[in-house]
This record gives C-alpha cells, sequence and structure tokens, in this order.
C-alpha cells in the first residue's frame, strides 16, 4: 500500500524551516515511481541564513573542548546504529536500494566513520621544528572555519559520512547541499546529530536544486572549504564558481574504473567480484568496475560463464533481498538507455539491454544487467560514465597491454587485480593511475584507509587519518627565545 507522502523542510540553526519561496521539490520514490516526499526549493536566502548560522555554529563549537566534541560524535555514531532500521527504511525508500545496503550503510559506514573520527578529535596536534637562530618553533592546527559539503544522490549518508565525520571532528561547522534527488536522510541526520548535542548551527541542510541554488551555493563568499562529491563536470564547474573566494576544497568525482582479470586469477571468485563491481546498487557506484579487461586465453569462458551469472542476478525493490534494486530516476534510466543504444553501434551486446520482463518491476525504475563484449577502449560506453548497470568487457594479451588499457582513460578512482601472482599483484598495483587498487576482490569497507584519487576523478584526501587534515590549516608560530636570530 502506497504511503502519503511527507513533508520535509531545511534544516538550520537547529530548526526547522520551510523556505523563504514556499515552492516544493517532489522526491520520488524510485521502486514505485511514485511521490514519496516533498522538501523545500530553497535560494539565496536560505543559503544566505545556513551560512550565517554556520558561523555563529562554529564559534560555540570552537570553544568546545576537543574531549567534548568526541563525546558529541561518538553519541552520534551510536545513535545512528541504534536507529539504524528508521535510517535505512528511509533510505531505501528514497534510493530504492536494499535494506542490507540500508543497514549496512548506517551501521558499518556512517556509524563508523563517526566512531572513528569521535577518536581523532582529541588527538589532533602540530609539531615543532629546529629553526636557525634562538626560536621555538611549532605549529597550530585550527579548523578551516564554515565548511561547505554538496552530496550526490547515490548513497547521502554513505557518501555525506565522509565529509561530515572528519569535518566536525577538526572543529569546523558544515552546511550541506543534498541531492534534489535524495535529501531525506540528511534532513533527518542533521536533527538527529544536533539531539546529540552539536550547538545549534553547526550542521545545516539547506534543500535546493543543483541547476539553481547551485552556483550560488558553491561560490558563497561565507564559506572557508568546499568538500564535493558527484560528477567530474559538476566538480569543475564548482571549481570555478568558487575560485574567487580562495576555499580548500576536496573533490571526489567520478569514475570509470577498470577490473583485470588476469589467466592465472581463481576464476570463481573473479566471476563473483565481476558481477558485485557493476551490478551492485545498479552500478550507481562511483568505484564500479565498469570495465572488465579480461586475459584474452581465458576471455572465451568468462565471458560465456560472466553471462550465465547476469542472467541470474536478482532484481527488485529494497525488501526483495536483490542486488540490483531501480536506478534513482526516470531520467537517470533513459540515459542509460541511451548509452546502450550507442553501445549497440560500437560492440556486441551479450545479455541484457532493456527493462526487465517482470510485471511487478514495471512502475520502478529498473533496467537489466548489461553487459557488452568485444569493446574498443575508444567507444563511448568504454570512455563516459555510464553509472548504471552496464558493463564494457575488452580483452588484453599481456601484462603490459592490461597496464595500458586500464591506464588509458580520463578517469583514475579505482581498479581491481585479480591474480594468484603476488609478483604480478605489487607490480599492477604501483603501475595502475587509481586512488584504490582491490586485489583478489572488489570494493573496500576499509574506512580506515586513507587515499585519494587521479587525473579526472578529483583531489585531495578522503578516509583515513590523513583525511582529517584536509579539515585544517596549519598555522606556524615562531617565539623569539634568546638574543640569536635567523641569520
Ligand atoms: P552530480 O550531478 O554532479 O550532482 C552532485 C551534487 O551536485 C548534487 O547535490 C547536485 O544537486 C549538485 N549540483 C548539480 N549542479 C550543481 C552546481 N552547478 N553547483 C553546485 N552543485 C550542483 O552527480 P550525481 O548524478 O548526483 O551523482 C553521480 C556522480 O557522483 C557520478 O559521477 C559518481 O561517480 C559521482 N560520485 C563520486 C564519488 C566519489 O567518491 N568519487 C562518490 C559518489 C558519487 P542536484 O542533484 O540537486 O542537482
Amino acid at each position: 500500500m502506497s504511503q502519503a507522502p511527507m513533508t520535509l523542510d531545511m534544516f538550520i540553526h537547529g530548526e526547522w524551516h520551510a523556505g523563504s519561496s514556499g515552492d516544493r521539490i517532489e522526491v520520488m520514490n524510485p521502486a514505485k515511481g511514485e511521490l514519496l516526499a516533498t522538501v523545500p526549493d530553497g535560494g539565496q536566502d536560505e543559503i544566505d541564513r545556513a551560512v550565517e548560522s554556520a558561523h555563529e555554529g562554529l564559534a560555540a563549537w570552537r570553544a568546545t573542548h576537543p574531549r567534548q566534541r568526541s563525546k558529541v560524535l561518538y553519541q552520534i555514531a551510536t545513535t545512528l546504529q541504534e536507529r539504524a532500521e528508521e535510517f535505512a527504511t528511509l533510505y531505501t525508500l528514497n534510493s530504492g536500494s536494499s535494506m542490507w545496503t540500508g543497514l549496512w550503510t548506517m551501521n558499518d559506514v556512517a556509524g563508523r566513520r563517526f566512531e572513528y573520527y569521535a577518536g581523532m578529535a582529541d588527538k589532533i596536534r602540530g609539531d615543532t621544528f629546529v629553526t636557525p637562530g634562538e626560536y621555538l618553533s611549532y605549529t597550530l592546527r585550527e579548523p578551516v572555519g564554515v565548511t561547505g559539503h554538496i552530496i550526490p544522490w547515490n548513497g547521502p549518508l554513505w557518501i555525506g559520512s565522509r565529509t561530515i565525520a572528519p569535518a566536525l571532528a577538526a572543529g569546523n561547522a558544515v552546511v550541506i547541499k543534498p541531492s534534489k534527488e535524495a535529501p531525506l536522510t540528511l534532513l533527518k541526520f542533521a536533527e538527529m546529530a544536533t539531539e546529540c548535542g552539536l550547538p545549534p548551527g553547526v550542521l545545516n541542510v539547506v534543500t535546493g536544486r543543483g541547476s539553481t541554488m547551485g552556483d550560488r551555493f558553491a561560490g558563497h563568499p561565507g564559506f572557508d572549504g568546499i568538500y564535493f562529491t558527484g560528477s567530474t563536470a559538476t566538480g569543475r564547474r564548482i571549481m570555478e564558481q568558487s575560485a574567487g573566494n580562495e576555499v580548500h576544497s576536496v573533490m571526489e568525482l567520478g569514475g570509470k574504473s577498470p577490473n583485470i582479470v588476469f589467466e592465472d586469477c581463481d576464476m570463481e571468485s573473479a566471476l563473483d567480484g565481476a558481477i558485485m563491481a557493476i551490478f551492485a546498487n545498479s552500478g550507481q557506484i562511483c568505484v564500479a568496475g565498469s570495465r572488465l579487461l579480461v586475459q584474452e586465453s581465458i576471455h572465451d569462458e568468462f565471458v560465456e560463464k560472466l553471462v550465465a551469472r547476469a542472467r541470474d542476478v536478482k532484481i527488485g525493490g529494497p525488501d526483495a533481498g536483490a542486488l540490483m534494486g531501480p536506478v534513482i530516476t526516470a531520467r537517470q534510466k533513459e540515459r542509460i538507455l541511451d548509452y546502450i543504444e550507442s553501445g549497440r553501434a560500437e560492440a556486441e551486446l551479450v545479455t541484457g539491454g532493456g527493462t526487465p520482463p517482470d510485471p511487478e518491476l514495471q512502475d520502478g525504475y529498473f533496467l537489466e544487467p548489461t553487459i557488452f563484449d568485444r569493446v574498443p577502449n575508444g567507444a563511448r560506453i568504454a570512455r563516459e560514465e555510464i553509472f548504471g548497470p552496464v558493463l564494457s568487457v575488452t580483452s588484453f594479451v599481456d601484462q603490459d597491454e592490461a597496464v595500458m588499457l586500464a591506464n588509458d582513460t580520463d578517469y583514475g578512482l579505482a581498479s581491481a587485480v585479480w591474480t594468484e601472482n603476488l609478483m604480478r599483484a605489487h607490480q599492477m598495483a604501483e603501475a595502475i593511475e587509481a586512488g584504490q587498487v582491490y586485489v583478489n576482490h572488489y570494493y573496500t569497507a576499509a574506512f580506515e584507509i586513507s587515499r585519494s584519487s587521479y587525473k579526472a576523478s578529483g583531489h585531495g584526501i578522503s578516509e583515513g587519518p590523513d583525511a582529517i587534515n584536509e579539515y585544517l590549516t596549519h598555522k606556524a608560530v615562531s617565539i623569539k627565545t634568546g638574543e640569536s636570530s635567523w641569520e
């Protein structure tokens, strides 16, 4: 039975705000193609208000002892884990992802990140330096200030926690602009986090359309840092919009990640990995293994088995226990179908290519798992990020050709290598130009590992202990302690 649509407002300075224009954005349930909620269609007024509120929040949060900040972040982690089912339900309704993914996100991704950075909040420290003359020289580490976070629709808390948790741990205030497609969990999260002890204004969420609110947000002079996750095209636009403000920034952008299978792999594991890499969350994962590179000597056997497995992939809504849910919007489905159409002219379609026939799936935005074989590396489907369940398979003869194909891309987000040869694994890990290399598995759940991206996949450090540095400044202090000076 359908639910009545929810009405959620923006969360600014610890309170709900309906927005000055009165206009609302419709948020859909992609598994059913029906209205799930409305949120305010915000603009300049709301951004100004949220940034002003964040400056007030910043003063209070900076004055909070780091040990107390740590306790608040830990409380956020614990509360999110206690309320995981409620947040996971909201997330799956808004994204179409499986309930399993939702619970994992709340407990082990977002909850875990807040735990992790809670532990770092009271361990931020500078260094002392040996300098000429008689001086005591050291660095003070200070928060960047008011930070703006722009989050995509695929996993708002999954992605959002990656920048929000270290930003808060470092003592910054945060204003978030979630995607108009999936703002619900971040709105409820901001309320929950404030109840956990964040002073008003430390965490604000404004809703609006990227096409209208986005530029005003990214270019707002009140921000000291901009932390963006989304497509490369939007990231470039945001860098232009914010260039005049000299802000700190981290850009987590798109990918077209190679998943490389050598003849000396454990084939069963590599097949499972290849399916997960592209079809989990219907390929709507930035690090999805969307380019499968298979050694020619095993190509035919591998692709035949892969196609058989792809045809068995379960497709369904959040409660179906399916690997593949819907894609996020009807527009995104059309966009992916357009890529599939262009792929038909460039390569061999070996499975999928349309909407699954199941009558139960006709209202939602579902697609079949789709595989193209013999894809030239210059083909559009091999070069552009599709962000859907579409895999390109290309073969290679030897390791040198595998490296050449893997790196012949504009992107450098992630990669995987399947081999039982340890020396080859190390050589490939060094040769691939990507921020992540998985060996004999796909996707890492280790948020404790620091990483960055290559090429058009962005810049800055995400995850792990080093990410906190993106939210801190180095202030150099030198105190004269004697008569001898620099000369
Ligand atoms: P997107 O179209 O680039 O949008 C990302 C965010 O930017 C959304 O909140 C969007 O708002 C906003 N936005 C759009 N135009 C803007 C503008 N002119 N100024 C400021 N903000 C603007 O990306 P998406 O389709 O939501 O997400 C998919 C993309 O994100 C893929 O490319 C994927 O690879 C990438 N991604 C990367 C990572 C990573 O860690 N590297 C992780 C996840 C996703 P609206 O939605 O309201 O328009």
